[in-house]
């Protein structure tokens, strides 16, 4: 992660992943229930950190287990208004949610890496500059989604390290 000579100002935004990012990622499975949403460590000491930070923070989830029907979109939406109501108690700030349903073997335009979910978002707020905009993701499908719109990618370690508080400080100590 080479965040050194970005000179990140208030003009910018970030894009992060749900799974293994914000919230712990269930192998061969989804959070499908508020009991199966396990924040990662810190996760809202961090977003504490970006809110002072960012113009925009949204998150962008590929969630197939409602294509699969393995849970609905009201299932979703229950986790997601329980982790932004967790947001908004610390005084941290989430702008939107952005979900793709699709299955993976549909290739939808909303599913990572296709850029869709991006693009909706540069709709919703289009004070969003993506080439100042920061992608936080643990998969290369996420990777690649911020390079195809040109923003600065992080990846978050599969064991941990750096989590999304390491990247928050890194970021807020410039
Ligand atoms: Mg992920």
């Amino acid at each position: 992660m080479s965040l050194d000579h970005l000179n990140i100002d208030k003009s910018w935004s970030l894009f992060l992943d749900r799974d293994g990012v914000i919230n712990k990622r269930l192998p061969n499975d989804y959070v499908k229930s508020i009991e199966e949403f396990e924040l990662l460590p810190h996760v809202l000491d961090a977003l504490v950190r970006f809110s002072d930070m960012f113009a925009r923070i949204v998150v962008v989830t590929n969630q197939q287990g409602i294509g699969k029907g393995a849970m609905s979109e009201t299932d979703l939406s229950l986790v997601h208004d329980h982790f932004m109501k967790s947001v908004e108690r610390v005084g941290a700030r989430i702008d939107k949610i952005y979900f793709c349903p699709e299955l993976a073997t549909a290739n939808p335009e909303c599913r990572k890496p296709n850029t869709g979910m991006g693009l909706e978002a540069k709709r919703d707020f289009p004070e969003i500059d993506f080439e100042k905009s920061i992608m936080i993701g643990d998969s290369p499908s996420d990777i690649e989604f911020g390079d195809r719109l040109g923003m600065h990618c992080i990846k978050i370690g599969s064991d941990g390290f750096p989590s999304l508080f390491h990247v928050a400080e890194r970021i807020t100590s410039q």
